[in-house]
């Protein structure tokens, strides 16, 4: 129901439709009334004279996101984002994670409370400042809870046995990582220092974890994997504390392979002013890195990401991640050793496991076993249908392929990019020999 004085001022505006500063104000207080639609039709009509005018798309955008439109309202405010006042960016912030953006809206919020300190908004805090989809409980001045570490803490029982190909990244890990901790005593005689973390990267799926978390298996040590998404979303305000609460957690149950997954979700922002919330986070990581004030024995660091060309330079200094390896999709022989190893245990017929991994090139491991459950799937429907098991075989194989292609590729392309006109001191030099690209 609109109010009389609403009803007037509409009046008045049938009789002298341009007058603009009149529209607004009944916009508003159709806003103010919760007449969202109507105010909504209102704004877009001084739109329509007064195009680009600000005030009429905020409020055009406050009428979305109060009728659950929430992307249209972000395209609004992320166009006029520097401007915005502070009960906007609140609800920019609602309709990012309506629309599912958590780490966008919480590197919002973040800038939101370093700006307003005493800021709070009970939905936001609500989503934002409590670990949400994390099942355990923070204690306010201790951070995370030694009782928290079993929640962190895996103890895989992978090895490198199973992980096909990647010999020189197990090299690599072999020499930086296990034979420092089998013989401290070489090492020390020799002045090199167990320490140091390796960033693997490389497309999708092709085992970047699987390694990291086989390095662990190898040298019977426990195993964190953390995504630094993860870091941002736990605990609003506070990932710094978590970031250290997580080293610590390393620390205590030592021998402990850390993994930290995307880590170019830091070094993208660094220099990046939206980034400012951000920065303590980046200096935080780079000095648990350091092992600044503590002692990191027995915690081995392993990074990953998919954007290698994101990560902050200042992350691969002498003592960071100082090797940075390319985790390449596996070659035909990998491809081989996979797929067996995939249909070991599994009811197989007559299988060319090598006439599979011919036709596969590019594939990831994840690939590969996409096409696995594939044919394993339309195999499960064959016993049914004929009530006796229906072993797999190449040609299972085969049709599957055709059903999955490879993942990589879209990754290789803009890699090859990347490799060729971005390759400071030769970077990438192992994207363009695995794409036998000449410099
Ligand atoms: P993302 O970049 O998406 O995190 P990733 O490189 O970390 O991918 P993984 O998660 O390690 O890839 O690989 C996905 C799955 O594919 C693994 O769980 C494993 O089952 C299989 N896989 C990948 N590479 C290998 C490999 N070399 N040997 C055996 N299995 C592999």
């Amino acid at each position: 129901m609109k109010n009389d004085v609403i009803q007037n001022l509409l009046d008045a505006l049938a009789i002298s439709p341009d007058n603009i500063p009149l529209r607004m104000h009944v916009a508003a207080l159709m806003l103010q009334d919760g007449l969202f639609d109507d105010a909504g039709k209102q704004y877009q009509q001084v739109l329509e004279k007064s195009y680009g005018n600000r005030d009429a798309k905020l409020g055009l955008a406050a009428c979305y996101h109060a009728t659950g439109k929430c992307s249209a309202a972000i395209v609004i405010y992320e166009q006029l984002s520097d401007e915005l006042s502070l009960p906007d960016q609140v609800r920019y912030i609602k309709c990012l994670l309506h629309e599912r953006s958590t780490a966008h809206a919480v590197e919002l919020y973040q800038r939101v409370l370093a700006l307003n300190p005493g800021f709070s908004d009970e939905e936001l805090d609500a989503q934002l400042r409590m670990p949400a989809q994390n099942g355990f409980e923070f204690e306010d001045e201790d951070g995370l809870l030694p009782e928290d570490d079993a929640y962190f803490l895996q103890k895989p029982s992978v090895r490198f046995k199973d992980v096909g190909g990647m010999e020189r990244v197990k090299r690599e890990i072999s020499m930086k990582i296990i034979e420092p901790l089998r013989n401290p005593d070489l090492y020390q005689a020799f002045g090199k220092k167990a320490g140091g973390g390796i960033l693997l990267y490389g497309p999708p799926g092709c085992g970047k974890t699987f390694i990291a978390k086989a390095t662990a298996g190898e040298i019977d040590a426990k195993f964190i994997s953390i995504g630094l998404h993860d870091i941002l979303d736990m605990w609003m305000g506070n990932s710094e504390k978590n970031l250290h609460e997580i080293f610590e957690i390393a620390r205590r149950n030592a021998p402990c392979v850390l993994f930290i997954d995307e880590v170019d979700a830091m070094g993208a922002s660094r220099n990046d002013m939206k980034g400012n919330a951000l920065r303590h986070v980046i200096n935080q990581f780079l000095s648990e890195l350091d092992g600044v004030a503590t002692n990191n024995e027995g915690v081995l660091v392993l990074a990953a990401t998919n954007a290698p060309w994101n990560v902050d330079a200042a992350f691969r200094r002498p003592g960071r991640f100082d090797r940075v390896i390319f985790v390449a999709p596996p070659d035909t022989e990998a491809r081989t050793q996979m797929l067996e190893s995939m249909l070991h245990e599994k009811p197989v017929g007559r299988m060319d496991a090598q006439k599979v991994a011919a036709v596969t090139e590019n594939y990831s491991g994840a690939d590969l076993k996409a096409i696995i459950d594939i044919a394993i799937e339309q195999k499960l429907q064959d016993s049914l249908a004929k009530g006796a098991i229906q072993p797999i075989e190449t040609a299972d194989l085969l049709k599957a392929a055709k059903q999955h292609r490879a993942t990589t590729l879209e990754w290789l392309a803009s890699a090859r990019n990347y490799a060729l006109y971005a390759n400071e001191s030769g970077l990438y030099d192992d994207i363009l020999q695995y794409l036998k690209v000449k410099k």
